[in-house]
């Protein structure tokens, strides 16, 4: 199987910044939260089952799934959250999983925020971790997500926690410095972490 880096680290640590930044490269991107998408868009079999659930309110005018309200009425509700968990979750794991096993590339990325809450390590030949101050990325989440604080906090309590994150750690890319200054640094160690999987994902497959 091709050579797979996990890419993970908490809401808002700059998953999507350093992926962005693989992907410019012409590696390969496998990024969770599209998968996440793709198999609840109009017309799958789940999105069947949400409504079922749910009813007609959880979808918009274009009949595709409301996701800030289905968001709203699973987050303070641990029976809905756990029903839509149980029916997300296989079908996300599965899809991945499949395209972990079809690629054809020499080393993938396969970005997952929730990599090692859903035990997904172990699909992983290497794992990279995107590190922030809980300070920084409660700033930056907020401001993305044009969230509360707490609503922020809330969601980074589900999280494990910063050094459980980096005990997983093989490489480490920092992202703490505002964009302007920490760019070219972060661009640099993706460059190198490049040459670092080409090499290793070699080895793999002798
Ligand atoms: P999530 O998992 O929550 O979707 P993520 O880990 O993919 O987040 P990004 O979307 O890359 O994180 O970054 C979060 C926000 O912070 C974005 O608005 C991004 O533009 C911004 N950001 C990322 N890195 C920096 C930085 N070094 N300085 C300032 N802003 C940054």
């Amino acid at each position: 199987m091709t050579y797979v880096v996990g890419l993970t680290g908490g809401i808002g640590s700059g998953k999507t910044t350093v992926s962005d930044l693989f992907a410019e490269l012409g590696v390969e991107v496998i990024d969770a939260d599209i998968v996440a998408r793709h198999v609840v868009e109009k017309g799958t079999p789940l999105l069947a089952q949400i409504v079922e659930h749910f009813g007609e309110d959880i979808l918009n005018a274009e009949k595709e799934l409301d996701r800030a309200k289905l968001r709203q009425m699973v987050f303070n509700n641990d029976t809905e959250k756990n029903w839509l968990n149980d029916l997300l979750h296989p079908a996300i794991r599965e899809t991945m999983v499949k395209k972990l096993q079809e690629s054809t590339a020499c080393y993938l990325i396969w970005v997952v925020p929730l990599l090692i809450e859903n035990k997904l390590t172990e699909f992983c030949d290497r794992i990279l971790v995107v590190d922030v101050s809980p300070e920084i990325q409660l700033e930056r989440a907020t401001k993305r997500d044009k969230s509360k604080v707490e609503t922020i906090r809330k969601i980074m309590a589900t999280q494990v926690s910063r050094e459980e994150r980096l005990s997983y750690a093989d490489d480490l890319i920092e992202n703490n410095l505002p964009i302007e200054q920490g760019f070219v640094l972060i661009k640099e160690q993706v460059n190198s972490l490049h040459q670092k999987y080409l090499t290793l994902a070699n080895k793999k497959e002798k």
